[in-house]
């Protein structure tokens, strides 16, 4: 009641989510009554949870932020949702996104813009601002998200929260809308390390219907949490951070530098061992990664053909409705990226672009995987800049491409990150938060939560 209660209030203002649930307070008294005839709940009974709109819902319209699906109703709940569920988790609603997680600022949405809690003329961040959003202004207590470029940790980073995005293959896509499935991945939000353990605990796991799922098994992640007297010990002696000299130079606002060298001198405070390190390839990972999203979304959105789901326009020709429909259902950024991916892959430019992306693809691969063989963690900024003003780089596609830059080749690489927040920059009525990207070896979540837990 309390969060649906605070959900409304501030939804006038911050308006991060598409759909709220009408179920959600039927189903939390019905883990009531379990509670009471002593029946077995789950770890996260009646905590309410916000969704993606990119993943489906069966009891929830499911758009993607797009309007080609405006009131599609799944029939089934994506392999992540069920999870929750069947841990107990009530989902309160959908939340806002850009387009079909195409974007980093929410305006991408076909429906609604989301602002920033910490300043409403402000971007929550993208693709999955509304999620973001969510949790900063507490109109739930933790939220789902998806991440093929940066979508969970620069919004995590804009709006002060806790974001994890997983290893690839770790977490079910089986039911996520599918933008660009070599990077795609699904992965969440809270107010602590700890919310963000014990939600990711229970969505992480092999998935028969995701052939791409890992069956690596899944430790237990807050349950060794411990209580550290940060002041007094060094809980951190042991572990060795690398902070990426390419993130904190040219083109970085100077607060987010201070704010995340502040945080690397705060870690070696508690014991660890913090070193620069050198990636000379780091800026090619953004122009590879446009092209390859792209390509992917061109054949991965050539489903939304007005026939299968969602909107349709009537036409007397086949051909006809499709272009129809899709001229209509989908917007301008969405266009641009399927006209970018269709010339990249294109016969004649194959070679020059989509080739050449998957080249630079395993270099940055190879790059980030022996760096960290030398330290455990690697640590940057997780955006050039704190969130800016709605509209600031609307107009501007480039630019907007161009903030991705330090968190896309995580993806290209398949590797976890967790942002934390470490600082505070000058900005709105508070300040605006700064976060910290902590990215770690493949499928070792387990240390990137520990480490910032003990930071937090
Ligand atoms: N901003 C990036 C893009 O537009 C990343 C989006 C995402 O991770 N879904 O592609």
């Amino acid at each position: 009641e309390d969060y649906l209660t605070r959900l409304r209030d501030r939804e006038t203002h911050v308006q991060s989510f598409l759909h709220v649930s009408e179920t959600a307070m039927e189903e939390a008294k019905l883990l009531d009554d379990k509670l009471a005839q002593k029946a077995r709940i789950g770890p996260l009974a009646g905590v309410p949870i916000a969704v993606k709109d990119n993943l489906c819902t069966k009891d929830m319209p499911s758009t993607g932020g797009s309007k080609i699906l405006e009131g599609y109703r799944p029939p089934y709940d994506a392999t992540a949702v069920r999870k929750l569920r069947e841990t107990g988790a009530v989902i309160i609603g959908k939340t806002n996104m850009d387009e079909f997680g195409m974007g980093s600022t929410t305006e991408g949405s076909a429906y609604k813009v989301t602002a920033n809690p910490w300043d409403t003329t402000r971007v929550p961040g993208g693709s999955s601002g509304g999620s973001a959003a969510a949790v900063a202004a507490k109109q739930c207590a933790g939220a789902l998200g998806s991440d093929t470029g940066g979508s969970i940790r620069q919004p995590a980073s804009f709006c002060g929260v806790v974001g994890l995005k997983p290893t690839y293959g770790r977490v079910s896509r089986s039911g996520l809308m599918a933008y660009a499935s070599s990077l795609d991945v699904v992965g969440c939000f809270g107010s602590s390390v700890e919310d963000v353990a014990i939600l990711f605990q229970s969505v992480a796991g092999h998935d028969s219907a995701d052939s791409t799922s890992s069956s690596k098994d899944v430790p237990s992640f807050a349950e060794t949490f411990t209580p550290v007297d940060k002041l007094n010990s060094k809980p951190l002696v042991g572990v060795k951070f690398g902070l990426i000299k390419e993130t904190l130079g040219e083109g970085v606002d100077s607060s987010v530098v201070s704010a995340v060298q502040s945080a690397a001198k705060h870690l070696e405070n508690l014991g660890a061992e913090v070193i620069e390190v050198e990636l000379p390839k780091f800026s090619l990972g953004l122009p590879a990664y446009y092209v390859l999203a792209a390509s992917e979304a061109s054949s991965n959105l050539s489903r939304y053909d007005g026939a299968r789901y969602g909107r349709r326009e009537d036409a007397q020709e086949l051909v006809t409705m499709y272009g129809k429909s899709r001229d209509m259902g989908l917007g301008s950024e969405v266009k641009r990226r399927i006209l970018m991916g269709t010339y990249a892959l294109s016969a004649g430019y194959y070679d020059a672009y989509y080739k050449r992306a998957q080249q630079v693809r395993r270099l940055i691969q190879t790059d980030l995987e022996d760096v960290l063989q030398r330290v455990d963690i690697l640590l940057s900024p997780v955006a050039p800049t704190p969130a800016y003003k709605i509209g600031e780089k609307a107009d501007d596609p480039l630019a907007m491409y161009a903030g991705d830059l330090m968190t896309v080749n995580v993806n290209l690489a398949g590797l976890p990150a967790l942002v934390v927040p470490c600082g505070v920059a000058e900005g709105g009525q508070f300040g605006l938060p700064v976060g910290l990207q902590m990215v770690g070896k493949s499928f070792d979540e387990a240390t990137l939560l520990h480490s910032g837990h003990i930071f937090e």
